[in-house]
């Protein structure tokens, strides 16, 4: 299928500068900044900074220097963070059943508390 990516979106804006975030990395192609609403006392969302929908999408269409460096980018993020010692949890959601609000690829980093288990039951 094909992905309509949307450049109104939030995560756009932020990449264009149009309104402000709290970056905890930047690389050449990821962008990685604090959840405006966070979950946990570690929530960092990770983004390519190409016109990706969603993770499928990224994966099956970026090249390999951009899933190189945004994968990297997770990894260091990881590492800054220092989440590996205390356990944590990396979210993609992805379309309506993912309930994905923002509708540009973003992975969520959340640690620093118990996250209970992976799903609630609908
Ligand atoms: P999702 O439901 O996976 O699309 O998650 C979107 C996330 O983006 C939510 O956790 C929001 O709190 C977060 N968010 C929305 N607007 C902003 C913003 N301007 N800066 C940082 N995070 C945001």
């Amino acid at each position: 299928m094909g992905y309509a990516y949307d450049d109104q979106n939030i995560f756009a804006k932020i990449l264009r500068g149009e309104i402000p975030n709290d970056t905890v990395l930047e690389t050449g192609h990821a962008l990685a900044f604090r959840d405006l609403y966070p979950q946990a006392p570690v929530h960092v969302l990770v983004i390519p900074k190409g016109p990706y929908v969603c993770y499928d999408h990224f994966a099956q269409t970026a090249s390999e220097a951009e899933i190189v460096d945004y994968t990297r980018a997770i990894g260091k993020v990881c590492e800054m963070e220092d989440v590996a010692a205390g356990g944590f949890r990396m979210i993609a959601n992805a379309g309506e059943a993912g309930v994905q609000e923002v509708p540009h690829l973003h992975v969520h980093i959340l640690a620093g508390r118990p996250l209970g288990r992976m799903l609630q039951q609908a």
